[in-house]
């Protein structure tokens, strides 16, 4: 039996196989390589590439130097500052033989930018719109095709709908977007072996063969690269653990490139892959990998599960997994800022040591509006421009449902979210759960005034799921009445927050922190929050034969009273179905049993319900699945 844990579908995962994986590839040292020293430098592009694990818990990257006409693997003890990435750097290391074998790789000693280039912000803004040429691509010996050309268009390239160029649209507000073509499918030269000869427990791809590989391919199938941007490489089976996302240099040009095998292939990763084409990290990395589900770059394509294809995985052992569609979640403001997507109008920067009351920040999935979308809290002595390695600020942006938006529908809470942002933040490797350093320099400040702690159970469980309740990051929103006090940074107040229409707007005071180490109190007024009995378990939920009906506990508990009333309703409920509370509102704590009825034509498949309760002028949502069969 496999492991179905797909890193965009979680909520279906009921493994922990990869626990004990150890992924080499970008850990070698040079005490393991072989040949004598040959200290050297290379000038050239660096291009990067990080990969994203099926089972939602491992990170991996590669470096490679373009210099010369010539690919060089870089080995790093630490890894470079995302600045770089894309850049003319100059690397000097010693050249030797990787365990393993293969090609000679540089062990880095040192990294900089070449003469004349520059990484350091303003870098500049990623606007307009680039173009993908999807490259499908069939190992030798396997015929299967997962879907049709138009099917990988049809998730990129439509303006609205659960689409990769509507999220990058929405984030950006109109901003930034996509655009693809795609070949037929095209036969390579080698097997599934010769590219990823291993299955998901390894980073074994051989990324740089399979683009060659794929490239020559498009140029006999007729496809001018000159035309596009990005080049998506995508496989009719797995690869190895991951999905792959940076950049590459193809004819001189660099190319902001994935490697989307069928599981991956959907909105949510792409996504995700895409956004490291633009030269994003990730973020989060406070508990473990991935584990901030306000980020695309993070956690946060989990939810919504549509099932919307097959394919007969290799790494499964020929057995016929299910491709998910899922819906990916916001790009942070910190990353926003970065991509210049934010501009003087909808961005407060407040110098360090200064302050600013009353300041209105509305939801970052709703359109522009004339209040402010992000707040920047510059530290004393730190850099507080757009993010280079010398920045440290906080950020304060406010994440809420925004009318029938698919993107940010899917929070489990919703308030004022808070990063920290420090360009040069170490890689995070406290515990053995993390299992890799991709921490970027963005992270959640954790609230503990909604649920305490712990959020995390540590090694060996390595588990988010705390007391039947999936915490990790899940509970960083801040709210009315909460004040966070950094020491050193800021005191954020969150004063109040009021609905206008469908945009929830949060009003904040900012001061310089009267203290000396983080503090938090609050909260002053009427909290609760909502569980569902369903979710011990990333499996659990409701399973009915259609036709029939389920039912699952719906707890609402107080966190902070006097109690107001609460009123229930659910969502995402496929055709043909209806749902019921035995208890619609109540005063929490209380609990009322929901019950699904299906109709016989509902379809079979997976479906994220969300319930949400609302009172006191707050919104919180517990999810579970329903399998209908
Ligand atoms: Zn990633």
């Amino acid at each position: 039996m496999s492991s179905r844990c797909l890193w965009v579908g979680s909520a279906l995962c009921v493994s922990l196989l990869f626990l004990s994986l150890h992924f080499s590839a970008s850990t070698l040292t040079e005490t393991q390589a072989q040949a004598a020293p040959q200290p050297s430098t290379l000038q050239g592009r660096l291009e990067f590439v990080f990969g994203d694990a099926q089972d939602g818990k491992t990170a991996v990257s590669k470096y490679f130097v373009y210099a010369a006409g010539k690919r060089t693997e870089l080995i790093f003890s630490r890894n470079p500052w995302h600045g770089y990435f894309g850049k003319e750097v100059m690397v000097t290391g010693t050249l030797a033989t990787p365990q393993g074998g293969g090609p000679p790789a540089m062990f880095v000693s040192s990294i900089s930018l070449a003469p004349g280039e520059r990484a350091e912000p303003p870098l500049p803004a990623v606007t307009g719109t680039r173009k993908i040429i999807m490259l499908l691509v069939r190992y030798s010996g396997d015929l299967q095709q997962p879907h049709v050309p138009s099917w990988y268009t049809g998730i990129i390239n439509p303006s609205t709908g659960n689409t990769v160029n509507s999220f990058y649209l929405s984030s950006s507000w109109g901003q930034f977007g996509w655009t693809a073509d795609a070949t037929n499918w095209m036969l390579l030269p080698g097997s599934k072996t010769t590219y990823a000869n291993c299955g998901w427990s390894s980073a074994c791809a051989q990324l740089t063969t399979l683009f060659d590989d794929a490239v020559n391919a498009g140029v006999a199938n007729g496809v001018n690269f000159a035309l596009y941007d990005n080049i998506a490489i995508v496989t009719n089976n797995d690869l190895d653990c991951c999905a792959w996302g940076g950049s590459m240099v193809y004819n001189g040009k660099l190319y902001g490139t994935v490697w989307e095998p069928p599981w991956s292939a959907q909105q949510g990763t792409f996504s995700h892959e895409l956004g490291h084409s633009i030269d994003l990290p990730h973020s989060g990395w406070v508990y473990y990998a991935y584990d901030s589900p306000w980020d695309v770059m993070s956690k946060s394509s989990i939810y919504n599960l549509q099932a919307c294809g097959t394919y007969v995985s290799a790494n499964d052992g020929g057995a016929t997994d299910t491709i998910y569609c899922p819906t990916p979640e916001d790009h942070i403001g910190a990353h926003k800022d970065v991509l210049g997507w934010i501009d003087a109008v909808h961005l407060l920067t407040v110098p360090a040591g200064s302050s600013a009351t009353g300041v209105a920040v509305d939801a970052l999935a709703a359109p522009l509006s004339t209040s402010r979308k992000l707040i920047k809290i510059c530290v004393a002595g730190y850099d507080c421009t757009s993010g280079g390695a010398t920045a440290r600020y906080y950020t304060a942006e406010v994440r809420a449902h925004y009318g029938s938006s698919p993107f940010d529908f899917y929070l489990l809470n919703e308030g004022v979210i808070i990063h920290f942002y420090q360009g040069d933040r170490p890689a995070q490797q406290p515990n053995s759960c993390f299992f890799n350093d991709q921490s970027g320099p963005a992270y959640p400040i954790d609230n503990f005034n909604v649920v305490p702690a712990p959020h995390y159970i540590g090694p060996p469980t390595c588990s988010e799921w705390v007391s039947g309740q999936r915490r990790g990051l899940y509970y960083a929103n801040w709210n009315d009445g909460q004040t966070f006090d950094s020491g050193a940074g800021p005191r954020i107040e969150i004063l109040n927050h009021y609905a206008s229409g469908s945009v929830v707007t949060y009003v904040l005071n900012i001061f310089p922190s009267s203290i000396t180490s983080n503090s938090v109190s609050g909260p002053a007024g009427f909290d609760f929050r909502l569980s569902n009995s369903g979710s011990t378990s990333n499996a659990g939920g409701i399973t009915v034969v259609h036709g029939s009906s389920g039912s699952i506990t719906i707890t609402v508990s107080l966190v902070n009273g006097p109690a107001q009333s609460v009123s229930l309703i659910c969502s995402g409920l496929p055709a043909g179905a209806s749902c019921g509370f035995s208890s619609p509102s109540g005063s929490p704590t209380f609990s009322s049993t929901l019950t699904i009825s299906t109709a016989g034509s509902t379809p079979v498949g997976y479906f994220t319900i969300k319930v949400i309760g609302t009172g006191g002028g707050l919104s919180r949502s517990t999810f579970f699945t329903l399998r209908v069969s």
